[in-house]
């Protein structure tokens, strides 16, 4: 497995809507793994192709974050959301794209989600708290939105302007 770089906001490929899979390969399979292993060393809890570069609908979770408790790596292609709750819910949202600036965001609490895993099964599953939060934000940038699309203008802007800052000191380096 490799480490591959993850683009930092703005780029015009984290606003671009991602193409569906139409068949597992194992090329694909490679960068969901390396997908995995980017976002655990980053460390993050979701990953989504687009923020690597690649505008594929794939996107890499594992919301497990109590000590002691055994990790869920999950590999979704072609993730779809097929029902969600009226009840909604309120978190703290990063992204590894937009590193160290949060945001509160509003979304479903619970979402019905259905994928391809790594073998090319169908699978349907609830998923409910940070799960359903962070599988929401992941589908979102396969359709080239970021959370801080949800913020106000200027708290955007703001972000924004931190980033473009943060992408010149680092070329500078
Ligand atoms: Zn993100």
């Amino acid at each position: 497995m490799t480490k591959r770089p993850i683009l930092i906001h703005p780029d015009p490929r984290l606003k671009k809507v991602s193409a569906p899979v139409p068949d597992l390969s194992d090329d694909l399979r490679r960068l969901a793994d390396d997908m995995l292993e980017t976002m655990y060393d980053a460390p993050g809890i979701g990953l989504a192709a687009p923020q690597v570069g690649v505008n594929t609908r794939l996107i890499v979770l594992d919301c497990v974050k109590a000590e002691g408790e055994a990790p869920r790596p999950l590999i979704m292609f072609n993730p779809e959301i097929v029902a969600a709750s009226d009840e909604r819910s309120v978190y703290e949202e990063g992204c590894l794209s937009i590193p160290e600036q949060y945001g509160e965001v509003e979304r479903p609490a619970e979402v019905s989600l259905r994928w391809i895993d790594r073998d090319g099964r169908e699978q349907q599953e609830d998923f409910a708290g940070l799960w359903a939060t962070c599988v929401q934000h992941e589908i979102d940038h396969l359709d080239g939105k970021l959370f801080i699309d949800y913020l106000k203008p200027l708290r955007r802007q703001l972000i924004t302007r931190r980033m473009q800052k943060l992408k010149r000191e680092r070329a500078r380096v």
